[in-house]
């Protein structure tokens, strides 16, 4: 039974993936601290226990999850457009990966409280107010050191947010989560929505067979995407992996201005788009592979007329004009907004914590990078000199805003002593996962010192290109 008023050192409010990689590096890093979490949702593992039950992590399993525990086992895809390439961990591993977490290390260890189904409401006078959503009762929370707040990510996913367009009685919208339960096939398929999810959406139905004459794709921007062929790690992806990090700096280092950056980036191969007579409008760290771009390219009809404003049975109405519509057609809603912008917030702040970006498109290892500097930092100021915030990236200037912080910070991290060593063994730092199962001889050694020296050209030049773009 629970106490009430309960005391702990951290009050972790949210169980999603931060908050887990969190606590899990914070029990390391502290074998004193006692946490107690709590999240509205039933299971830990946040918005991936609402996801489609086709989602798969799009950047590698070797570096998500938490620290102190491998995710997914490591094979290789054997058909489709990604064969030989490194397989994604499925929804179902992601959680699995979690609960295991929970169950057989943070509630073993003793020193972890786990309320699911509460809502943390607020605090007064340092007295934080939780209530469960099952039984209604109210517990009062003294927290010895701190609340870490792991809801800054405020996913919004289209199982949990409703579509903001109208939508005509007789018109079926569905949340990709319905694709895998339908009972009937429909004439066509319009997929609203150009993030990962609608990405995902159209490959799926493709890949059921769905001919592409049968889908169209409602664009409200195009959107840059990443490479997946330069995220494959061990030995077989460190060539890519590193030639992809010089083109990034060299491109840093030699652009004139943002469109300029971006022609460097695509013609390197770091970046995709869909379509390259469209100039893309967003970049919000999707992974996707170039087989995969391929299929997609194959759907002819793509709707670039804006937002959607209402479905009828025989019409679409978007912000630039209307188009006739099938009556027989199910709507594949994909609009929610994924991860919100970043509060203007420090990460340590007074009696809180505030689990943001402090890598670029890396949330799992910015907690534990939080967890470790909460553990080992003497003082707020010195703790965030080494987390200044990654932006949440939406427009493509913000891949360049993500890397000036994300430098930043790696700069004051190299000249930690402490925190240089517990990366070079962090499992979530991607540096340190891509050297794994590398042999180190004279070649790569050579390729180091070259991404080492485009780095430090990049960081010289960086913040001179950032002004001349704002
Ligand atoms: C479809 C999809 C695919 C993705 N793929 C990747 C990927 O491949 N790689 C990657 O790095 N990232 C990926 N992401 C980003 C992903 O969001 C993060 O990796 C991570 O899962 C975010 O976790 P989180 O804990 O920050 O947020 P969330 O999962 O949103 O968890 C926050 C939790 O806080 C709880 N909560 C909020 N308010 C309260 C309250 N007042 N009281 C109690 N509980 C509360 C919520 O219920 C929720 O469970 C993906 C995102 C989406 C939507």
């Amino acid at each position: 039974m629970t106490d009430n008023p309960i005391d702990t050192d951290y009050l972790v409010v949210g169980a999603g993936a931060s908050a887990m990689a969190f606590v899990d590096t914070l029990l390391t890093e502290n074998p004193q601290a006692r946490v107690l979490m709590v999240d509205r949702r039933a299971h830990v593992g946040g918005h991936w226990n609402d996801a489609y039950s086709f989602v798969q992590l799009h950047q590698p399993a070797a570096w998500y999850g938490v620290p102190s525990r491998l995710l997914a086992a490591g094979t290789t895809e054997a058909r489709g457009p990604n064969t030989g390439m490194q397989s994604l961990a499925t929804k179902p591993e992601v959680l699995a990966h979690f609960v295991a977490v929970m169950r057989d290390r943070f509630l073993p260890s003793g020193r972890v409280e786990w309320m699911p189904k509460t809502e943390w409401l607020g605090s007064e006078a340092g007295v934080h107010t939780l209530r469960s959503l099952a039984s209604g009762k109210t517990f009062q929370v003294r927290v010895r050191k701190r609340l870490v707040n792991a809801t800054h990510a405020r996913t919004e996913i289209p199982a949990t947010h409703a579509p903001r367009y109208r939508i005509a009685e007789d018109v079926r919208v569905v949340p990709p989560n319905e694709l895998t339960n339908l009972a009937r096939p429909y004439a066509h398929y319009t997929v609203v929505g150009s993030g990962k999810t609608g990405m995902d959406s159209c490959i799926w139905l493709l890949e059921q067979g769905v001919a592409p004459e049968r889908i169209r794709w409602i664009m409200p921007r195009d959107a840059w995407v990443m490479d997946r062929a330069n995220l494959q790690t061990g030995a077989e992806g460190f060539e890519a992996f590193v030639r992809s990090s010089i083109d990034q700096f060299d491109a840093i280092t030699h652009a004139k201005d943002l469109p300029d950056l971006l022609h460097i980036l695509e013609t390197r191969g770091v970046l995709m788009r869909l379509d390259p007579s469209v100039e893309p409008s967003t970049y919000r760290c999707a992974v996707v592979s170039r087989g995969e771009l391929e299929r997609l390219r194959s759907i002819r009809d793509v709707v670039r007329l804006g937002h959607v404003h209402a479905i009828e049975a025989n019409r679409l109405v978007l912000d630039r004009g209307e188009l006739p519509a099938d009556p027989d057609t199910l709507y594949v809603n994909c609009t929610a907004g994924a991860i919100q912008h970043e509060p203007k917030l420090p990460i340590f702040e007074g009696d809180t914590i505030n689990l943001l970006l402090v890598r670029w498109c890396q949330p799992l290892f910015s907690a534990a990078v939080i967890a470790w500097v909460e553990a080992h930092g003497t003082h707020d100021a010195a703790r965030n000199t080494l987390c200044h915030v990654v932006p949440v990236p939406e427009v493509p200037l913000d891949w360049l805003r993500m890397w000036a912080v994300t430098m930043q910070n790696e700069a004051a991290w190299r000249g930690h002593d402490a925190m240089k060593a517990w990366l070079s063994q962090c499992r979530l730092n991607s540096q340190h996962v891509m050297l794994q199962g590398v042999e180190i001889n004279d070649a790569v050694k050579q390729r180091l010192g070259t991404l080492i020296a485009s780095s430090a050209a990049a960081g010289a030049r960086l913040p001179q290109l950032m002004r001349s773009l704002r």
